[in-house]
């Protein structure tokens, strides 16, 4: 990557960051509260929760969005914790739909509730849906989660796709030793299901920030397990509107698409594309370390957001700092909208 630049608008409008990547995708956190407690990602228990009064209300969330998305933060994904917990979840999304500029939706969820709130997110103007999916084993599920909360994987992706959710993403972290056993049978869902499964390299944060580095499963391993159950893989552009840093491939005849997502043995920082906002309404420029800022206390005050955003862009981190952090006290990420 290039020298630092001044920040700028691209020729589509988009703001682009001190190091001239084009940001246009905004990753917002509407909940820190979760119904799982997956090992990789919370505690199982004493983590410190953000004080109701502290989370952006529906309003102000979408003020927020009115304000960025002129600068080209156009593609919003709805994250968390666990997004569909949050009782005005749908109000959120609509009012999010209802800002000029806006032009696609997309929610991550363990999936717990997506059957049921389905056709309310579909209306609320939800176009896209990430399901994570680490096991399709029910007592391995509940292991994972520290909750049995007798989650159908299947059935559940099925409804998303009823729904008319498209595309339909399947995330799943690989921990070896836990469940990497599983990725041909996890892969083997894009033989007969239009989705697309994106097999995550384990980051060590959180619980796991001591003993997760050996949990890693690189990719390259995981696409030999996937290709030597199902066939050689060829390479894919993967769905459309793929904002992310995955490369896909597809195994002879599938319907779908199986990818990798490798934030610790290939980095994408050199075009990531994005920025989180967190329930509290701080904006985070990189997942990993402290590049936040407080956009919550302007907003409340009625002060502009847009050069607070503008000089926190200039001021992103050219990459993350994971890989040389080999001890704890980095944020989950269902505190930062993982
Ligand atoms: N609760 C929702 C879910 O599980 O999809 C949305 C929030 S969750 C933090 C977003 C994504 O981050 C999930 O796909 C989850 O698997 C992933 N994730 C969480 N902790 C991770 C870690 N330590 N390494 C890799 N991916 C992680
Ligand atoms: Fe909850 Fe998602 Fe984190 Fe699991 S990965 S604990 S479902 S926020």
């Amino acid at each position: 990557m290039g020298e630092r630049v001044h920040a700028a608008r691209d020729e589509c409008q988009h703001v682009r960051d001190g190091f001239g990547r084009s940001i246009e995708y905004l990753r917002i956190s509407v909940t820190d509260r979760c119904n799982f407690r997956c090992v990789y990602c919370m505690p199982e228990r004493g983590l410190d929760w953000i004080p109701r009064d502290d989370i952006l209300t529906a309003s102000e969330i979408h003020d927020v969005v009115s304000q960025l998305a002129p600068l080209g933060l156009s593609r919003i994904r709805i994250t968390g914790g666990e997004p569909t917990l949050r009782r005005d979840v749908c109000d959120v999304i609509s009012r999010i739909n209802s800002v000029d500029g806006v032009t696609d939706i997309a929610l991550s969820t363990n999936g717990v509730r997506l059957e049921a709130m389905a056709s309310e997110l579909r209306s609320a103007g939800v176009a896209r849906v990430n399901i994570s999916v680490d096991s399709l084993r029910p007592d391995r599920i509940a292991a994972i989660a520290r909750r049995d909360l007798k989650l159908d994987p299947v059935r559940v992706i099925r409804a998303a796709i009823d729904a008319g959710f498209a595309p339909v993403k399947i995330n799943t972290v690989v921990v070896r030793g836990v469940n990497d056993d599983e990725v041909a049978a996890i892969a083997r869902l894009t033989l007969d299901f239009p989705v697309h499964v994106r097999f995550i390299e384990l980051m060590p944060v959180g619980d796991m920030s001591d003993s997760g580095l050996d949990h890693i499963v690189p990719s390259e391993e995981v696409l030999a397990l996937a290709s030597d159950a199902l066939g050689t893989l060829v390479a894919d552009i993967g769905p459309a509107l793929g904002n992310g840093p995955a490369r896909y491939y597809r195994a002879p005849g599938a319907a779908g698409t199986i990818g990798v997502i490798t934030p610790m043995t290939h980095t994408y920082c050199a075009s990531c594309n994005r920025v989180r906002l967190t329930a509290n309404g701080h904006l985070r420029t990189c997942l990993f370390g402290d590049h936040e800022v407080d956009l919550r206390t302007p907003l409340r005050v009625g002060q502009p957001l847009a050069p607070l955003v503008a000089q926190a862009l200039e001021d992103k981190p050219r990459e993350h700092s994971l890989l040389q952090l080999r001890t704890g006290g980095l944020r989950a990420l269902s505190q930062t909208g993982g």
